[in-house]
């Protein structure tokens, strides 16, 4: 590796030494942008490395609230505004007990490249909690989410910083969220939050976004190998947000998802999963994904042991991690590859180790990375606020065409970028360089901040 580039991912790792996921994901990106840095000596200079792989505020407080037995709880917050290179600090916030500042720091830097992608003008942050939402009744949730807002509100605004939702935070949490922030502003600042119910400003498609995006961009990927989703067999981790609207998206465009999954184990129908029973255990009852078998008796249910997830043992052409970071471990990559999978995208963030995403590529296996392929999102989340500014909403099918527009660009960006730089098929570098470019370029024109 380029000597600038080894040293700079040596410091990171003596600063860092505890944040494995973090550690993880800028290895993943200096390991694959070395063309771009022996193209730009003066990188070295400016210290352009040194100063993206640090965060430009990490913010971390108390969430006192009190739970429905009449006792305090006391959780940690975290907002991490990374990088304000191209416009507000924009990201996600997630509720789950494994939050810890190595994760939050992994997701604000995997943001900044993600928002570059989109070619939209948003910044990168990630913010959360370890918090555990399950089991908790409705008001435990409001009171939670009014009291870590009631710090938060400091640090946010719609030019400021826009958190959205991510793991464990969904449309209830906006509103919890969105209702506290108002109260305490006195204002109603619709574009401070996105990801908001339609009814108070919230964008048409928002919710579908990453699924869809997920799936558009798969297609032009399948496409420019000349393969396409129709008549083939999909797997998919996870049942919550993203899993969902990637399942709806990949049955209309001729594919048959068989499998779904959620933290305990995963469900495999030969007929194609019923996306409609799977909404209403999720989204309505909040249930577990092994309910699946009161409809549906001949589906099969395997549990998870904690270690690899059962679903990637499974047969399938296409597989779409749309759970959590790290899901699909090398031996996993392998039954998969063993089993004849031709493509793989990222809806979930760095849900392939290092390895794994190394192993799909050796084999010839199509690999689309979490940063462009699941970027629909925050690409959605940027037209929510674009409509906030306006005062106005667009149509279903007119953010559903942006969205669709926006994932073919990145894909053709990441193209580009892989072909101009000798590495024609491998997306992860074509991703990382051509989010890379843009943001070193945003650097060097506005000085030394
Ligand atoms: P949700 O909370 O809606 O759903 C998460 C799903 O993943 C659930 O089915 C959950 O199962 C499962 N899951 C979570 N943690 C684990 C784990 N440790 N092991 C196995 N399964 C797990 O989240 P989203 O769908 O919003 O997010 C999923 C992924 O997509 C995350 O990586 C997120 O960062 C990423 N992402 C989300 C975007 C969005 O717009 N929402 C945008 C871009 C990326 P269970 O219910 O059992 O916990």
């Amino acid at each position: 590796m380029n000597s600038y580039l080894e040293n700079v991912l040596e410091q990171t790792k003596k600063r860092n030494s505890e944040q494995k996921e973090f550690l993880q994901a800028v290895d993943e990106v200096l390991s694959t942008i070395e063309p771009l840095v022996e193209a730009h000596p003066e990188y070295e200079k400016l210290s352009i490395l040194e100063r993206m792989v640090e965060p430009e505020r990490a913010i971390l407080f108390r969430v006192p609230w009190v739970n429905d037995e009449g006792k305090v709880v006391v959780n940690r917050g975290y907002r991490i505004q990374f990088s304000s290179l191209i416009g507000p600090y924009k990201g996600g916030l997630r509720f789950h007990p494994s939050v810890n500042l190595s994760i939050m720091k992994f997701l604000g830097f995997e943001q900044i490249f993600k928002n570059a992608l989109t070619g939209l003008p948003i910044g990168g942050a990630k913010g959360g909690s370890d918090f555990d939402p399950k089991g908790k009744s409705e008001g435990e949730i409001m009171r939670f989410c009014q009291s870590f807002m009631t710090e938060l509100y400091r640090h946010i605004g719609q030019d400021v910083d826009v958190p959205a939702g991510d793991i464990g935070v969904g449309g209830r949490e906006i509103g919890y969220l969105f209702g506290q922030y108002k109260r305490i502003r006195d204002a109603y600042e619709g574009g401070v939050l996105t990801g908001k119910d339609i009814c108070y400003g919230g964008s048409l498609a928002r919710k579908e976004a990453t699924g869809y995006g997920l799936l558009f961009f798969m297609k032009e990927m399948l496409s420019a190998h000349g393969q396409s989703l129709q008549g083939k067999t999909v797997t998919i981790s996870g049942s919550g947000n993203v899993a969902i609207y990637a399942c709806q998206k990949a049955t209309s465009l001729g594919a048959k998802v068989v499998a779904m999954s959620d933290s305990n184990g995963c469900i495999y129908d030969e007929n194609g999963i019923d996306l409609d029973c799977i909404k209403e255990i999720k989204e309505v009852k909040r249930g577990r994904i092994k309910e699946y078998l009161e409809c549906h008796p001949n589906a099969k249910y395997m549990e998870s042991n904690g270690e690899d997830s059962p679903i990637w043992t499974i047969k399938t052409d296409i597989a779409l991690p749309c759970a959590t970071q790290n899901e699909i471990s090398l031996n996993s990559a392998k039954k998969l590859v063993k089993n004849g999978v031709i493509a793989v995208g990222e809806g979930a963030n760095m849900p392939s180790t290092k390895e794994a995403a190394e192993y799909f590529l050796e084999h010839g296996v199509l690999f689309a990375p979490a940063k462009a392929a699941n970027a629909g999102g925050v690409a959605t989340s940027a037209i929510e606020m674009t409509q906030n500014s306006i005062r106005y909403y667009y149509t279903f099918d007119e953010v559903e065409k942006k969205l669709e527009r926006i994932m073919i660009n990145i894909f053709n960006d990441c193209k580009k970028a892989a072909d101009e730089y000798g590495h024609s098929g491998n997306y992860i570098m074509g991703a990382n360089i051509a989010a890379f470019k843009k943001l070193s370029d945003a650097m060097k024109a506005q000085g030394v901040v």
